[in-house]
């Protein structure tokens, strides 16, 4: 310290660009006293101005450059937009991940504070609280009889009101509460004011846990008690009261004003899970999802940072929230992609609410019916405890599965080959009749959207293809039109073939013609659909979900996004339309995707006084995940599949990185993946290692919006075995020719 009364001090600045490293900026004398780790600042960058973050002193550079270091221009907040320990998982990420510390800690920012200016109080919707402080004597101001009476309003009413009641109620006491602010007899508080939670979503505080809920909590908040790293895997199948559970530890971290972080996937979260937060805690949590704005976000973030909100519920982002002395992290449905990112920053929120448990030493609850091979894997290892929930709460059973083999039920013969036979096979039919005569609902569930998935040439055999993709066009029927998902890109049908002339045959089916089936034989049933097509704003798809929890619907028909978390106690019948639509993709993470969904999908029916039933129509009733989902049999799933990823080295078996190459130019993009491919084989470590290269290939798409796509793969037994070729891959980047763009993706979630 005493050192800098004789030199210049120096700043360790990581500046929130694209770029690597960290760089040395002087200190002028009058910021000194207004750094921190973790504090934002604007520092000149090439010929611009950027964002920064102070990390910390550095060392004296030397003599030669000293005169060419800058200076920091300004300090951007009083207090750290940046706590110690968000930093530090920062820090891990920037390095697990091979990206610039700058982008992560920006990344780690809600969009208000990404910029280099100063922080704004985020528009306050707020109300302001008077609070009676403790000893607070209206007696003692009877010189101030204005205040006194103020005061004595406040204690009349519990000690405790809005500003703007008191007010009301009294003539001038806004000035009086400041007065007696300043006093030391009242404070004043903001409180937000929340959006009110959609009707028919809330749910109350169950009276009794269920013996297994008991015992978990119990389990649970002896390890909160303690201390201390310590995951834990909690697999209760669905229905089994996992959120209850969650619910129990938030109400237990908030009892000793502890913080706690719940992560949650994308769907789930909009609306049903708010909700239960919500209806329980009110004001006390703050929700970070992806359709807040950014003032909305910046309000929450700040609510955080502050510790005036102690418990934080959002998407994967969340992970990088200020939750303040957080001792609990529960990520629910673990085994949900959303969690990973796939641009930018790819980074797995999961992993990182791990990472961030063990440097903070608390409890991470992982959650899930149906659990990541990765984690499972390492409740196996005995790195993470493992709790299970193997029953439903109040005993309800689960659904009973059968299966539609389409290969009976739904043949191709010679009469609809140019045709789809409907999906609504006669079994599904028969089901769906007497559940809507019971009065109860449906839910079918069909990953595809669109009318039908792809147009084909009867004549030259062609299918209709994306002029910038290779992706075949989903042709939709309500606008005669053909649409690319991948682009967006949309024209009308054409009237025959582009190449031959040939007439067109739409095959493949997707949500919207199942819509039109069964509108068609269930005329008078109320249909939803529920689809990234048909719900485009958030506000839709909490109508679309309140009203079928208020059975104002009879059947939802919908993607994925009807799978996950949803809790309608009226929905007695689930059908999957066509299991086998991802099993054959090109992902070794595809059988265990397959199982996943069809186990939550399947989790939705019989949750309320009835029971449930499940058709799973299949043409691959023997494919290992659908069979297995068939027979309820998680254990016997992973244990196969565990095997292959062994036998295959495959993680959670081997650690992977993919190395994702795209251009416009389709030789250039070849070219810079061979290169990268030869400096990461000369970086091989020797074979005894186990490290293995794949590729490079072009990506299984291998065209999107126009640009070239090729990839290569890196297994290694260990994350850092990969190290020696990641890094010479790096170090050849700057060399490749401009026009292709490189990305690493460690640990990579779908392979597409
Ligand atoms: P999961 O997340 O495991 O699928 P939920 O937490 O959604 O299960 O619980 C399923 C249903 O049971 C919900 O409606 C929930 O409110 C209710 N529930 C949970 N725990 C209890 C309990 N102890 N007593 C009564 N109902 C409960
Ligand atoms: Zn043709
Ligand atoms: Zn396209």
């Amino acid at each position: 310290m005493s050192q800098a009364l004789f030199d210049r001090p120096f700043a360790a600045v990581a500046v929130g660009r694209p770029v690597r490293g960290e760089f040395t900026y002087a200190v002028p004398d009058a910021l000194g006293p207004q750094l921190a780790p973790g504090v934002r600042v604007k520092v000149p960058f090439g010929r611009s101005v950027s964002l920064g973050f102070y990390l910390g002193p550095a060392p004296a550079p030397p003599q030669a450059v000293e005169a060419r270091v800058k200076p920091i221009t300004a300090v951007l907040d009083r207090e750290p937009a940046l706590t110690p320990d968000v930093v530090e998982l920062c820090r891990f990420a920037a390095q697990h991940y091979r990206y610039p510390l700058g982008e992560v800690l920006r990344a780690a920012l809600p969009p208000g504070l990404s910029a280099p200016r100063e922080e704004r109080q985020a528009r306050p919707d707020v109300v302001h609280v008077a609070v009676a402080l403790p000893g607070a004597e209206p007696l003692a101001l009877h010189r101030a009889p204005a205040q006194q009476a103020t005061l004595s309003y406040l204690l009349a009413v519990g000690g405790r009101a809005s500003v703007d009641e008191v007010a009301h109620a009294i003539e001038g006491a806004r000035g009086h509460l400041r007065a007696l602010v300043k006093k030391g007899l009242v404070r004043l508080e903001a409180e937000a004011v929340d959006r009110p939670v959609a009707e028919g979503l809330g749910s109350a505080r169950p009276a009794s846990l269920t013996p297994e809920q008991a015992s978990a909590v119990t389990r649970l908040e002896a390890l909160l008690a303690a201390g201390g790293f310590s995951p834990v895997l909690l697999q209760g199948v669905t229905g089994s009261g996992k959120t209850e559970v969650y619910l129990r530890l938030v109400e237990r971290a908030l009892e000793q004003s502890h913080g706690a972080l719940v992560l949650v996937p994308e769907i789930a979260l909009t609306p049903q899970l708010v909700g239960r937060f919500r209806s329980r805690f009110g004001p006390k949590v703050a929700v970070l999802h992806s359709a807040l704005t950014d003032t909305e976000r910046l309000r929450a973030w700040q609510h955080l940072r502050r510790a005036e909100v102690k418990v934080a519920v959002g998407v994967r982002s969340a992970v990088w929230a200020p939750v303040a002395d957080l001792r609990v992290i529960v990520v629910d449905e673990e085994h949900d992609p959303s969690f990973k990112q796939d641009d930018k920053l790819r980074y797995q929120a999961r992993d990182l609410a791990v990472v961030r448990a063990r440097q903070a030493g608390c409890l991470v609850v992982l959650g899930s019916a149906t659990p990541s091979l990765e984690t499972l894997e390492n409740a196996r290892r005995g790195r993470y405890q493992h709790l299970h929930l193997r029953r439903r709460v109040d005993d309800r059973p689960m659904p009973a599965l059968h299966l539609v083999d389409l290969r009976v039920e739904r043949p191709r013969t010679e009469e609809n080959a140019d045709t789809e036979p409907p999906m609504l096979s006669a079994p599904l039919r028969a089901a769906m009749t007497e559940t809507l005569e019971r009065g109860q609902q449906v839910i079918l569930f069909l990953n595809r959207r669109g009318h039908a998935t792809f147009v084909t040439c009867e004549v030259c055999g062609q299918n209709l293809k994306c002029t910038d993709c290779d992706v075949c066009m989903t042709y939709y029927r309500a606008s005669n039109r053909v649409q690319c998902h991948y682009c967006g890109r949309a024209h009308p049908l054409p009237r025959q073939c582009p190449d031959c002339s040939g007439p067109l045959l739409q095959l493949g089916v997707g949500t919207e013609r199942v819509e039109a089936e069964v509108a068609d034989a269930f005329p008078r049933a109320r249909v939803g659909r529920l689809d990234r097509d048909a719900v485009t704003t958030n506000e839709r798809l909490t109508d679309l979900l309140s009203s079928f929890a208020r059975r104002e619907l009879d059947v939802l028909i919908g993607t994925q996004m009807v799978a996950k978390g949803h809790d309608f106690p009226g929905v007695t019948l689930v059908a999957v339309l066509l299991a086998d639509s991802a099993l054959s993709l090109p992902d070794f993470r595809a059988a265990e995707r397959t199982f996943h969904l069809l186990t939550q999908v399947a989790g939705r029916a019989g949750r309320g006084q009835d029971p449930g039933r499940v058709l799973v129509q299949t043409y691959n009733p023997e494919a290992l995940p659908i069979a297995a989902m068939l027979r309820n049999d998680f254990d016997g799933f992973s244990e196969a599949e565990l095997r292959r990823r062994r036998l295959l080295a495959w993680p959670p078996l081997t650690r992977m990185a993919a190395i994702k190459l795209e251009a416009d130019v389709a030789e250039r993009c070849a070219a810079a993946a061979q290169r990268l491919a030869a400096v990461a084989t000369r970086a091989l470590p020797p074979p005894s290692v186990g490290v293995r290269l794949l590729g490079p290939a072009p990506a299984p798409i291998a065209r999107i919006k126009g640009k070239t796509r090729w990839q290569l793969v890196l297994k290694a037994p260990t994350h850092a075995a990969l190290a020696g070729p990641l890094d010479a891959i790096e170090r050849e980047l700057p060399a490749l020719p401009s026009g292709v763009r490189v990305a690493i993706d460690v640990d990579p979630g779908a392979m597409l």
